[in-house]
């Protein structure tokens, strides 16, 4: 293997150029030329390929987004697009990718591999952390910061008028976000796609915190939340308890930016060297992922199907803590 190619693609997240760092670093340590390709699937259709040196990536590590440019790409999902791709590829004598992002990525690197034998290793660039065969994706934390963040603003407004806030939190598919958020930040009740939940449980969890005379409260609904969004949530609590003072806060897109936390440098730093590590010794279709702190690679087949559980330790003690 001489040059390989790195890139990052679906949604962007903190820490993805701690990655990007680490693998054009790593690649030169071991000798190979490494070439960033711009705007993931896009950039390799079009050709938007560059090589990158060691000071490319030069103070980069601490900062959001990612200097390669992200997109989603309709185009490689058809033969086309990839024959294409495979065309820009060649041209460039790539032999091995590193890509950054999440299922769907995975999923295009693997039919790449089956149509034109490129091996691809990943790396998980995902804020929601709902990546099979990692305990954490780069952009996880930071994104669960940006909410805690919030969330003690929030808190100390609650407060001090009495009310209740509906505050809702990053994740389509996943509770990840609102789960730890909402232990972190103290929340009464966290609302996840993963669990069923009904309008009349909310509406009794905080009677009876009404009942043990709490002033004030805040609930974490996940955007997937299957009940409603945090604004449909709070309407439908509203018909019943009108005496609260309820208020809705969506946090959006600031849970994306930022700077990454040392946690998220850190993992996507090691995720970045084991992701080249990996190519030279001729892994491909897997996932550099952290299990138990250890560096383990997991085929993109079983990130792309299995579930990862939810810590079923932070779910049991959400009741505790509300007392
Ligand atoms: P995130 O978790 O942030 O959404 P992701 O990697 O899952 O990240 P997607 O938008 O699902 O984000 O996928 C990124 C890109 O991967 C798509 O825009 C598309 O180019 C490619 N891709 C996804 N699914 C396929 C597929 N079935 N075949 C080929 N390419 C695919």
């Amino acid at each position: 293997m001489k040059n390989i190619a790195v890139f990052t693609s679906g949604g962007d997240a903190p820490g993805m150029n701690a990655c990007i760092r680490a693998v054009v670093r790593a690649g030169i340590y071991y000798g190979l030329n490494v070439y960033g390709i711009v705007r993931g699937y896009a950039g390799m259709i079009s050709g938007d390929i560059r090589k990158l040196e060691s000071h490319s990536v030069s103070n980069i590590i601490q900062r959001g987004g990612t200097i390669l440019k992200s997109a989603r790409c309709e185009e490689f999902k058809t033969k086309e697009g990839r024959a294409k791709a495979y065309e820009q590829i060649r041209k460039h004598e790539i032999d091995g990718l590193v890509a950054i992002g999440g299922n769907g990525t995975f999923t295009g690197a693997q039919i790449f591999y089956e149509e034109y034998g490129i091996p691809t290793v990943g790396a998980p660039g995902t804020i929601d952390n709902d990546l099979y065969g990692t305990d954490y994706t780069i952009g996880f934390d930071t994104a669960v910061n940006t909410a805690l963040d919030a969330i003690d603003k929030i808190r100390d407004t609650a407060d001090s008028h009495d009310r209740v806030f509906f505050i809702e939190v990053m994740g389509r598919d996943s509770g990840y976000i609102a789960l730890r958020s909402g232990i972190g930040g103290g929340a009464e009740l966290v609302m996840i796609p993963e669990r069923p939940n009904s309008i009349e449980r909310v509406i009794e969890t905080l009677r009876s915190g009404k009942f043990n005379s709490k002033t004030s409260s805040i609930v974490i609904v996940a955007e997937g939340e299957q009940i409603g969004n945090a604004n449909s949530v709070a309407h439908q609590v509203r018909q019943e308890l009108s005496e609260l003072d309820i208020r809705v806060t969506t946090l959006g897109h600031i849970q994306r930016g930022g700077s990454p936390t040392a946690l998220d440098r850190i993992i996507a730093s090691r995720m970045g060297v084991a992701a080249v590590e990996g190519l030279l010794e001729g892994k491909k279709n897997v996932m550099a992922g952290i299990i138990n702190n250890e560096i383990i690679y997991t085929p993109f087949i079983d990130t792309i199907t299995k579930k990862k559980p939810l810590l079923q330790d932070l779910l049991r003690m959400l009741p505790i803590l509300r007392i």
